[in-house]
């Protein structure tokens, strides 16, 4: 009853890219209650972590004064008790803190050139926020190294989407699949990582609609799909080389479509012809008829969208993948009308802003790219600065190897946790002691704030304003709810405090002010104003001051050359390492319903953490059995990277040869064992495959 609280406030829930929007109670300076509203995504649905996962925001652990490491701390590692950070760090007034932040920065780019500065942003920001990010970095230290867990998740798509489309956003919302009558998902497991997205494919399939799964895991969703492809991990372009060989072969691609909206399509099926069904089911391990089956259903859809996730981007061969999905909708004509598209689910609640803000090495803003001197001066006209460097700046891997090599010594780091998601990331969590200053903005002391020589205490969601966009493109507005906790500030409050200690003359004293300088060089926010936001969400493009926003794009041609969309053949290319005598079984990561990443947030809320409390990692009973372990004993994965001892747990959906490891569990850190090999184009690492050595513990 809304009498029982003093407030209720709407924003945005903090976890996936689905982006609910929720009513806020609070009672007595808390949230107590979080309540689905009738938000564009989920029409007043909520899942388990937007409904429960709230409380960590009250949690004692918040950081709640900046502080700096002391002189006399012990050495840097994952040795500070989250309770009390005194044995390492003593607390300071915002002004030390910050001058000493800055100031470090400074310091080590006088000395060894702006590039020994380096800064990871946040998809948990708001869009605001991750512009200035990016625009301290380049604007303060001349360069593009920048970056932020996008690539991690989904770079590789965005490149092949940039490369073939000329968009690295979804072509159509996922509410779209109402009006589609079939749909691919693949390597994505919604009913766990988008649940309120699931919630609208079940009840495509209750009207009637055909649903394809396609991942080497069994997933809940098997149960309401017309086929469920339990294809071998790795051999996605196997398989969808297949599929579309069988659409090539019996002459089912939409030729009308293809001659008025493609290019390349010669080179793309004349390289089809060798992937015949029956060859390429020795690889992926589907049967030839399913593949045939599935091609037919497909190509003989009235409107089909294909859906997919990180089962499909983290691979050396990620951005292939997309290609061949991209590929498939094309020759089929399933892009640009209602109920078809091209869908990659983001994974964080802001990683579709935070990318189109620019928090990226290769863009600006809108995916502008840092070569083209034009855009560069377009943004510097602007910011009211000098140019900054043409070279598209290192990624997150990139930029650990690079302190690894001596080069970058300083870092910003601003509400992400490379010391938990980097894969090999011990070599990740070497490189962050190396660091001669490490300035780390968060709401938690993270496994990353642990290497930091400066804290700066930082707002969650719900202690904010600004705006984020969710996988759909819909920007909507987040607002406060409560009062940070203690000393801590709104991260973009933070930002430009350091901007302005870095000589930047920055004056922003609120979030629209940030917001209206971004709407002058990013078109996707035509139309959009922070005024129409307090009232709406945005879907863009949006057509007028009116319009809401076009939920499909691209139904009279691509942002590319004659507006024509590319085909770009893609070859099969085995996974980095091969299981062996020595590592013979195969393992996997990803996320469950219940924890969020890398655990700082929903380990520290107290249901989710009620309900998934323990480290455990899935495999195949009869696995199990083998090996004489019990559901629940302890078992010891190696592979060339590390190991890490952890529970088992019994699952039929994960195939006998495979082990599935969760990554949100600080004591048996699923990427001390991941193989930190990168996609050529994406440059995301293989977080999906790695040869593993499985045993009782
Ligand atoms: Fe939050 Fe995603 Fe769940 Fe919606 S589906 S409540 S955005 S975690």
């Amino acid at each position: 009853d809304s009498a029982d609280y003093d407030s209720e406030t709407k924003s945005v829930c903090p976890f996936c890219g689905v982006g609910c929007q929720v009513s806020l109670k609070v009672k007595d300076g808390k949230v107590k209650y979080v309540e689905g509203i009738n938000g564009p995504a989920n029409e007043g649905r909520l899942c388990v972590k937007g409904r429960f996962g709230y409380d960590y925001i009250h949690h004692p652990h918040r950081l709640t004064k900046p502080m700096i490491r002391r002189e006399d701390a012990p050495p840097k590692g994952l040795n500070v008790d989250p309770a009390d950070l005194s044995t390492h760090f003593r607390e300071a007034s915002w002004d030390e803190a910050l001058d000493f932040a800055a100031g470090g920065m400074a310091k080590i780019a006088q000395a060894h050139g702006g590039k020994a500065v380096a800064g990871f942003g946040s998809a948990k920001c708001t869009n605001e926020e991750a512009y200035l990010f990016q625009k301290l970095i380049r604007e303060g230290f001349k360069h593009n190294n920048v970056d932020h867990c996008t690539r991690l998740c989904h770079a590789s798509s965005v490149s092949a989407l940039i490369e073939n489309v000329g968009s690295g956003a979804v072509t159509a919302t996922f509410n779209e699949i109402e009006n589609a009558d079939v749909a691919i998902v693949i390597g994505a497991n919604p009913i766990e990582n988008h649940p309120v997205a699931a919630t609208y494919f079940k009840q495509f399939t209750k009207r009637g609609g055909k649903l394809i799964v396609m991942d080497p895991r069994g997933q809940a969703l098997k149960r309401f799909a017309y086929q469920m492809l339990q294809f071998r991990p790795g051999a996605d372009v196997s398989m969808l080389n297949a599929i579309m060989n069988v659409i090539v072969e019996e002459k089912l691609y939409d030729q009308q479509y293809i001659d008025a909206y493609t290019e390349n399509w010669d080179a793309e099926k004349a390289h089809l012809k060798d992937f015949t069904p029956e060859k390429m089911a020795e690889i992926c391990g589907i049967e030839p008829e399913v593949l045939r089956d599935v091609a037919r259903t497909f190509a003989g859809a009235k409107s089909a969208m294909i859906f997919w996730g990180m089962g499909v981007s983290q691979h050396i061969h990620g951005t292939d993948n997309s290609r061949c999905l991209i590929s498939l909708a094309l020759m089929c004509g399933q892009i640009g009308r209602p109920g078809s598209g091209l869908h990659p689910l983001r994974g964080q609640n802001n990683v579709q802003g935070a990318s189109d803000a620019g928090l990226i090495p290769m863009f600006l803003p809108d995916y502008q790219s840092v070569t083209d001197d034009s855009v560069r001066k377009a943004f510097t006209d602007v910011w009211g600065s000098g140019d900054f460097s043409n070279e598209k700046g290192l990624t997150v891997t990139e930029i650990v190897d690079d302190i690894h090599a001596g080069n970058t010594r300083s870092m910003y780091i601003l509400g992400e946790n490379p010391a938990m998601s980097d894969p090999d990331v011990d070599h990740a969590r070497e490189a962050f002691a190396k660091l001669e200053h490490l300035v780390v903005q968060d709401i938690f002391l993270t496994e990353t704030a642990n290497y930091a020589d400066v804290l700066l205490p930082a707002s969650a969601l719900y202690e904010k304003s600004g705006t984020v966009s969710n996988t759909n493109r819909q920007v909507q507005m987040v607002r406060p709810a409560v009062a940070p906790p203690g000393e801590a500030k709104e991260d973009w409050w933070i930002e430009v405090e350091l901007a302005k200690r870095l000589g930047l003359g920055w004056t922003y004293t609120d979030p629209g002010q940030v917001f209206d300088e971004m709407a002058i060089n990013m078109r996707s926010f035509d139309n959009i104003t922070w005024e129409r936001l307090k009232t709406e969400a945005v879907t863009y493009p949006s057509l007028s001051p009116e319009d809401p926003g076009q939920a499909v794009v691209f139904g009279d041609g691509f942002p590319r050359p004659e507006g024509r969309a590319k085909f770009t053949p893609a070859s099969v290319i085995a996974p980095d390492e091969a299981p062996d005598a020595e590592y013979p079984m195969i393992m996997t990561t990803g996320r469950q319903l219940e924890h969020w990443h890398t655990g700082s947030m929903t380990r520290r809320s107290t249901v989710l953490d009620a309900v998934e409390p323990e480290a455990n990692a899935s495999l195949h009973p009869k696995t199990l059995r083998r090996m004489g372990v019990e559901p629940g004993g302890m078992i010891t994965l190696t592979t060339r990277r590390g190991s890490i001892t952890i529970m088992a747990r019994a699952d039929r959906a994960v195939a006998e040869d495979m082990v599935f490891v969760p990554f949100a569990y600080v004591e048996a850190a699923a990427n001390i064992l991941t193989n930190p090999a990168i996609d050529p184009y994406g440059k995301i690492p293989e977080f999906k495959f790695a040869a593993v050595r499985v045993e009782k513990a």
